[in-house]
Protein backbone atom coordinates (compact mmCIF):
# COMPACT_ATOMS: atom_id res chain seq x y z
CA UNK A 1 0.00 0.00 0.00
CA UNK A 2 1.58 3.31 -0.99
CA UNK A 3 0.26 6.40 0.70
CA UNK A 4 0.42 9.64 -1.37
CA UNK A 5 -0.42 12.93 -0.18
CA UNK A 6 0.24 16.55 0.66
CA UNK A 7 2.07 16.53 4.38
CA UNK A 8 -0.13 19.00 7.24
CA UNK A 9 0.56 18.94 10.67
CA UNK A 10 -0.59 15.27 12.34
CA UNK A 11 -4.49 15.36 13.44
CA UNK A 12 -4.21 14.48 16.88
CA UNK A 13 -6.73 12.96 19.54
CA UNK A 14 -6.10 13.17 23.02
CA UNK A 15 -6.24 9.84 24.50
CA UNK A 16 -3.97 7.74 26.83
CA UNK A 17 -1.33 7.64 24.91
CA UNK A 18 -1.85 10.46 22.04
CA UNK A 19 -3.80 9.32 18.59
CA UNK A 20 -2.14 10.55 15.52
CA UNK A 21 -3.60 10.89 12.00
CA UNK A 22 -2.50 11.68 9.02
CA UNK A 23 -4.69 13.40 6.54
CA UNK A 24 -4.21 12.84 3.05
CA UNK A 25 -6.81 13.85 0.22
CA UNK A 26 -7.55 10.25 -0.37
CA UNK A 27 -6.14 8.21 3.00
CA UNK A 28 -6.41 8.92 6.15
CA UNK A 29 -3.55 7.38 7.78
CA UNK A 30 -3.82 6.23 12.03
CA UNK A 31 0.33 6.71 12.41
CA UNK A 32 -0.03 4.41 16.00
CA UNK A 33 -0.75 1.53 13.52
CA UNK A 34 3.07 2.34 11.91
CA UNK A 35 4.78 1.53 14.98
CA UNK A 36 7.07 -1.08 15.04
CA UNK A 37 6.99 -1.03 11.42
CA UNK A 38 9.24 0.31 8.47
CA UNK A 39 8.35 2.81 6.22
CA UNK A 40 9.98 4.14 2.98
CA UNK A 41 8.76 8.22 2.87
CA UNK A 42 9.80 9.71 -0.31
CA UNK A 43 9.73 13.32 -1.46
CA UNK A 44 7.72 13.52 -4.70
CA UNK A 45 6.93 17.26 -4.87
CA UNK A 46 6.07 20.22 -3.20
CA UNK A 47 2.60 22.27 -3.13
CA UNK A 48 1.72 25.64 -1.47
CA UNK A 49 -0.98 25.06 1.18
CA UNK A 50 -2.40 28.14 0.59
CA UNK A 51 -2.51 28.42 -3.14
CA UNK A 52 -1.96 25.21 -3.97
CA UNK A 53 0.16 25.52 -6.85
CA UNK A 54 3.59 23.69 -7.37
CA UNK A 55 6.05 26.09 -5.88
CA UNK A 56 9.12 25.97 -3.62
CA UNK A 57 7.87 25.90 -0.33
CA UNK A 58 9.37 28.96 1.81
CA UNK A 59 7.94 28.78 5.19
CA UNK A 60 4.99 27.30 7.45
CA UNK A 61 3.82 25.57 4.35
CA UNK A 62 2.92 28.35 2.05
CA UNK A 63 5.47 29.34 -1.40
CA UNK A 64 6.90 32.76 -0.56
CA UNK A 65 4.25 35.06 -2.53
CA UNK A 66 1.50 33.23 -0.44
CA UNK A 67 4.00 33.70 2.87
CA UNK A 68 4.41 37.49 2.40
CA UNK A 69 0.39 38.35 1.17
CA UNK A 70 -1.85 35.88 2.64
CA UNK A 71 -3.50 36.79 5.78
CA UNK A 72 -3.08 33.41 7.67
CA UNK A 73 0.58 33.94 7.61
CA UNK A 74 0.56 37.44 9.05
CA UNK A 75 3.22 38.65 11.66
CA UNK A 76 0.39 38.41 14.61
CA UNK A 77 0.59 34.67 13.96
CA UNK A 78 3.85 34.15 15.58
CA UNK A 79 4.32 37.41 17.15
CA UNK A 80 0.70 37.87 19.15
CA UNK A 81 1.18 41.21 20.61
CA UNK A 82 1.12 42.65 17.03
CA UNK A 83 -2.37 41.81 16.89
CA UNK A 84 -4.54 44.88 15.73
CA UNK A 85 -7.92 43.85 14.94
CA UNK A 86 -9.60 44.88 18.40
CA UNK A 87 -8.80 48.42 17.36
CA UNK A 88 -10.30 47.45 13.94
CA UNK A 89 -7.07 48.19 12.06
CA UNK A 90 -6.23 46.04 9.17
CA UNK A 91 -2.93 43.91 8.87
CA UNK A 92 -3.56 41.90 5.75
CA UNK A 93 -7.56 41.20 5.89
CA UNK A 94 -9.40 42.29 8.46
CA UNK A 95 -12.50 39.80 8.21
CA UNK A 96 -10.21 37.07 8.48
CA UNK A 97 -7.66 39.07 11.00
CA UNK A 98 -10.85 39.69 13.13
CA UNK A 99 -12.86 35.90 12.97
CA UNK A 100 -9.12 34.56 14.45
CA UNK A 101 -7.79 37.42 16.59
CA UNK A 102 -11.57 37.70 18.37
CA UNK A 103 -12.16 34.79 19.91
CA UNK A 104 -10.96 33.91 23.15
CA UNK A 105 -7.15 32.67 23.89
CA UNK A 106 -4.88 31.27 26.34
CA UNK A 107 -1.70 31.85 27.76
CA UNK A 108 -0.47 28.46 29.09
CA UNK A 109 2.53 27.12 30.38
CA UNK A 110 4.12 23.85 29.16
CA UNK A 111 6.79 21.46 30.03
CA UNK A 112 8.39 19.42 27.34
CA UNK A 113 11.99 20.23 27.88
CA UNK A 114 11.60 22.96 30.15
CA UNK A 115 8.89 24.89 31.63
CA UNK A 116 7.21 27.43 28.69
CA UNK A 117 5.21 30.37 28.45
CA UNK A 118 2.98 30.14 25.34
CA UNK A 119 -0.31 31.12 23.33
CA UNK A 120 -2.76 29.39 21.70
CA UNK A 121 -6.38 29.73 20.74
CA UNK A 122 -8.89 28.58 23.95
CA UNK A 123 -9.67 25.76 20.59
CA UNK A 124 -6.16 24.45 20.15
CA UNK A 125 -5.93 22.76 24.12
CA UNK A 126 -5.21 20.87 24.36
CA UNK A 127 -3.85 20.14 20.12
CA UNK A 128 -1.12 22.89 21.05
CA UNK A 129 0.45 21.14 23.97
CA UNK A 130 0.61 17.81 22.19
CA UNK A 131 2.00 19.86 18.96
CA UNK A 132 4.25 20.52 21.26
CA UNK A 133 5.09 17.15 23.26
CA UNK A 134 4.80 18.72 26.26
CA UNK A 135 3.80 15.98 29.12
CA UNK A 136 2.12 18.97 31.25
CA UNK A 137 0.77 22.05 30.89
CA UNK A 138 -1.20 24.19 32.81
CA UNK A 139 -3.45 27.44 31.84
CA UNK A 140 -2.64 30.96 33.29
CA UNK A 141 -5.10 33.70 31.61
CA UNK A 142 -8.09 32.89 29.52
CA UNK A 143 -8.54 36.28 27.60
CA UNK A 144 -10.99 37.60 24.78
CA UNK A 145 -8.44 38.68 22.28
CA UNK A 146 -5.43 37.54 21.00
CA UNK A 147 -3.58 41.20 22.05
CA UNK A 148 -4.44 40.39 25.32
CA UNK A 149 -2.85 37.03 25.33
CA UNK A 150 0.27 38.26 23.14
CA UNK A 151 1.07 41.17 25.59
CA UNK A 152 0.96 38.80 28.70
CA UNK A 153 3.20 36.51 27.04
CA UNK A 154 5.96 39.41 26.60
CA UNK A 155 5.81 40.19 29.81
CA UNK A 156 5.94 36.55 31.24
CA UNK A 157 8.88 35.81 29.25
CA UNK A 158 11.12 38.35 31.14
CA UNK A 159 10.37 35.62 33.73
CA UNK A 160 10.26 32.10 32.25
CA UNK A 161 11.59 30.89 28.99
CA UNK A 162 9.34 31.00 25.50
CA UNK A 163 11.40 27.93 23.87
CA UNK A 164 11.43 24.22 23.67
CA UNK A 165 14.75 22.07 23.66
CA UNK A 166 13.45 19.81 20.91
CA UNK A 167 16.37 17.76 21.33
CA UNK A 168 15.91 17.26 24.90
CA UNK A 169 12.17 16.83 24.09
CA UNK A 170 12.45 13.71 21.83
CA UNK A 171 15.34 12.43 23.84
CA UNK A 172 13.18 12.35 27.07
CA UNK A 173 15.21 14.56 29.09
CA UNK A 174 12.65 16.24 31.06
CA UNK A 175 11.42 16.42 34.85
CA UNK A 176 8.10 16.90 36.38
CA UNK A 177 7.83 20.80 37.35
CA UNK A 178 5.00 21.68 39.87
CA UNK A 179 3.59 23.67 37.14
CA UNK A 180 0.90 25.78 39.81
CA UNK A 181 3.68 26.70 41.95
CA UNK A 182 5.19 28.20 38.86
CA UNK A 183 1.67 30.23 37.85
CA UNK A 184 1.21 31.11 41.19
CA UNK A 185 4.84 33.00 41.08
CA UNK A 186 4.15 34.96 37.64
CA UNK A 187 0.87 35.89 38.45
CA UNK A 188 2.79 39.03 39.82
CA UNK A 189 3.98 39.86 36.14
CA UNK A 190 0.94 39.58 34.69
CA UNK A 191 0.17 43.09 32.60
CA UNK A 192 -2.38 44.63 35.02
CA UNK A 193 -5.23 45.07 32.04
CA UNK A 194 -4.96 41.30 32.38
CA UNK A 195 -4.81 40.34 35.85
CA UNK A 196 -8.81 40.14 35.82
CA UNK A 197 -8.56 37.46 33.54
CA UNK A 198 -6.49 35.10 35.66
CA UNK A 199 -7.95 31.37 36.28
CA UNK A 200 -8.34 30.55 39.30
CA UNK A 201 -8.90 27.16 39.61
CA UNK A 202 -6.59 25.23 37.60
CA UNK A 203 -4.76 21.73 37.74
CA UNK A 204 -1.69 20.60 35.58
CA UNK A 205 -2.83 17.96 32.34
CA UNK A 206 -0.69 15.27 31.87
CA UNK A 207 0.00 14.28 28.54
CA UNK A 208 1.40 10.43 27.57
CA UNK A 209 3.03 9.87 23.73
CA UNK A 210 2.99 7.07 21.92
CA UNK A 211 6.79 6.39 22.17
CA UNK A 212 8.28 2.69 22.46
CA UNK A 213 12.41 4.04 22.51
CA UNK A 214 13.47 7.63 22.46
CA UNK A 215 16.93 8.38 20.41
CA UNK A 216 19.79 9.03 22.60
CA UNK A 217 21.08 11.72 19.28
CA UNK A 218 18.27 12.62 17.25
CA UNK A 219 19.19 13.75 14.15
CA UNK A 220 16.83 15.91 11.58
CA UNK A 221 15.74 13.99 8.23
CA UNK A 222 15.68 16.57 5.44
CA UNK A 223 13.60 14.87 2.69
CA UNK A 224 14.55 18.19 0.64
CA UNK A 225 17.67 16.93 0.41
CA UNK A 226 17.87 13.02 0.63
CA UNK A 227 14.31 12.85 -1.38
CA UNK A 228 13.94 9.13 0.51
CA UNK A 229 14.07 7.69 3.85
CA UNK A 230 12.98 4.28 5.68
CA UNK A 231 13.12 3.24 8.87
CA UNK A 232 11.73 1.89 11.31
CA UNK A 233 8.54 3.75 13.24
CA UNK A 234 9.50 3.55 17.11
CA UNK A 235 7.87 6.52 18.55
CA UNK A 236 5.72 9.46 17.68
CA UNK A 237 6.12 12.67 20.21
CA UNK A 238 4.98 16.47 19.40
CA UNK A 239 4.90 16.32 15.27
CA UNK A 240 7.77 14.67 15.05
CA UNK A 241 8.08 10.97 13.81
CA UNK A 242 11.21 9.07 15.72
CA UNK A 243 12.39 6.23 13.87
CA UNK A 244 14.29 3.48 15.20
CA UNK A 245 17.77 4.94 13.81
CA UNK A 246 17.78 8.05 16.08
CA UNK A 247 16.35 10.33 12.81
CA UNK A 248 13.49 12.20 13.64
CA UNK A 249 11.00 14.10 10.88
CA UNK A 250 9.13 16.60 11.85
CA UNK A 251 5.91 16.77 9.87
CA UNK A 252 5.09 20.08 10.92
CA UNK A 253 8.24 21.82 9.36
CA UNK A 254 7.76 19.84 6.34
CA UNK A 255 4.12 21.08 5.68
CA UNK A 256 3.74 21.16 1.82
CA UNK A 257 5.81 18.58 1.05
CA UNK A 258 4.43 15.94 -1.27
CA UNK A 259 5.20 12.58 0.08
CA UNK A 260 4.63 8.84 -0.91
CA UNK A 261 4.78 6.35 2.28
CA UNK A 262 5.05 2.94 2.16
CA UNK A 263 4.63 1.05 5.27
CA UNK A 264 5.63 -2.77 5.47
ZN1 LIG B 1 1.15 29.77 -2.56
Amino acid sequence: MVYKGVLTKMQTEFLDPIQYYLVFESDFIHVNQLLNKTIDIKKVGEQCLSCGLDRPIFRQGFCKTCFFEKPLAGDWIMRPELSMAHLGKEDRDLDYEKKVQLQPHIVYLANSSNVKVGVTRKSQVPTRWIDQGAHEAIEIVEVPNRYLAGITEVALKEHVSDKTNWRNMLKNNIKDEDLLAWRSELKAYIPDEVKTYFIDNMSETHLHFPVEKYPQKPKSLNLNKDLVYTGKLVGIKGQYLIFDDDSVFNVRSNEGLVVEMTPY
